[in-house]
């Protein structure tokens, strides 16, 4: 024997000790008591939960939201009996607490379209387009994790507070820059668009998808290929429409040559064109690559929508696309950008093109006057396009830790009355309606 080897002796009476006594035939005649047991035990079970059935009222899901077919619901018709009950219930209930009893609503008077923040809001899909701001922070996102591992003392008051709110209610929590566009066409049905797919897409979708009902996203548009833009598209299958789960349709995105190398570098297996074997239970989004010129002279449409996209610096030696779109109001949207460029200035300029309804502009650092080798906005840089542009209003996004929301905003209510451009910053989980 082994001397490293220890045997403890087994303990005579348990289950394996026991069964080692029996002789064989006693164990045949154990083997069959054994089975039967089981067998009696799963039909127990099986009553048992029956019984359960059917003496609880069943517990529908949610209906599903069909849109892009003309924005209604469409419900399993082996659910109608169950909703059709729990209407009836919750009609003759009190209405619900909200979520959040305390949750003060970030408006301004600047910005009547703008609706609070509301787990409770209306199940149907609102009657107009809005943009949704999945996130409005810098690539690294905040909190800054250094913030909370190395505290400075006094502690950074923006990053500190995020162990002490839950995101929804803290402004000051922001994941990497994205925007979903919900673009409810003519006919009334729906389509969502999303310009980029950050390293904190998955926790943007938990957080805003179902608090704002999107089912899908339709369309995807890239601004560039860093991480904080593309590093989520491993996620994204998700949130694609059914019928690319079947292989029957994909998804289209948009971008440059040049990023789709980079993405395809980092995601070979997001390149395939066609499903092959095994790729139906596999969670690979099905995505049809369609590549934009990054000209303001080259616009596209995406999911029914035309954008013609803005280059910028993002950095001396780097272009990066901004995008201008609706038809009837106009959006600019520039989240990664140290310079714009001339061209793309007259675009969306009062005194170029015409006035926009609504400027997304980053601004990344509080304080500086930028310096050359930056590639992004500080906030003096970003004001002062601003003005150059003359929006009818601004909401900014891209802010790293030094921007407490309530506090900078409050300064930038004071600009707004000064220079008579109203200019807030965004935050995440905003939604704008707006005609589109
Ligand atoms: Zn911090
Ligand atoms: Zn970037």
């Amino acid at each position: 024997m082994d001397a490293c080897v220890v045997q403890v002796p087994e303990a005579a009476s348990t289950p394996r000790a026991v069964w080692s006594r029996l002789s064989s035939s006693s164990r045949s005649q154990q083997q069959q008591q054994l089975v039967k047991a089981v067998v009696e035990h799963q039909q127990r079970e099986k009553k048992k939960s029956l019984k359960r059935k059917t003496s609880f009222p069943p517990t529908a899901p949610s209906p599903t939201r069909v849109c892009g077919g003309g924005g209604g619901d469409i419900t399993n018709s082996k659910l109608n009996k169950a909703e059709q009950e729990e209407k009836q219930r919750t009609k003759s209930e009190p209405p619900k607490k909200k979520f959040f009893p305390n949750y003060v609503p970030r408006s301004s008077p600047n910005f009547s379209h703008q609706r609070r923040i509301d787990p409770a809001m209306d199940a149907a899909p609102p009657p107009s387009s809005s943009v949704i701001f999945l996130g409005t922070g810098c690539s690294g996102a905040l909190p800054d994790a250094r913030c909370l591992i190395h505290p400075s003392t006094p502690p950074c008051p923006v990053c500190s507070q995020a162990l002490s709110l839950p995101p929804e209610r803290n402004p000051n929590y922001r994941c990497n820059t994205s925007l979903l566009i919900d673009y409810c066409q003519d006919d009334g049905s729906h389509n969502y668009i999303l310009i980029d797919v950050g390293k904190t897409f998955r926790e943007q979708v938990l957080r805003w998808f179902s608090q704002h009902k999107i089912p899908y996203v339709h369309s995807i548009i890239l601004t560039h290929e860093h991480a904080d833009a593309v590093l989520g598209l491993d996620d994204v299958w998700v949130v694609q429409p059914s019928g690319c789960r079947n292989g029957f349709s994909q998804v289209p995105i948009f971008l440059t040559k040049f990023t789709m190398d980079s993405v395809a570098a980092r995601f070979p297996y997001l390149m395939k064109n066609k499903l092959e074997e095994d790729d139906e239970i596999s969670q690979i989004i099905q995505l049809d690559w369609k590549i934009i010129e990054g000209d303001i002279d080259k616009p596209f449409v995406s999911s029914g929508l035309e954008f013609v996209p803005l280059p910028v610096m993002h950095g001396e030696d780097y272009v990066c696309l901004g995008f201008l779109f609706g038809r009837k109001a106009r959006i600019a949207y520039l989240s990664d950008v140290s310079r714009i460029l001339p061209r793309t200035e007259h675009a969306i300029s009062k005194s170029g093109a015409g006035q926009l309804d609504l400027l997304v502009l980053e601004t990344n650092t509080l304080h500086g006057e930028g310096d050359p080798g930056s590639c992004h906005l500080t906030l003096t840089q970003t004001l002062n396009a601003v003005k150059r542009i003359s929006p009818k209003r601004a909401l900014l996004i891209g802010m790293n830790h030094e921007f407490e929301h309530h506090k900078e905003n409050q300064t930038l209510a004071e600009w707004s009355s000064r220079e008579g451009i109203p200019v807030q910053l965004a935050h995440d989980g905003l939604r704008v309606f707006i005609d589109l």
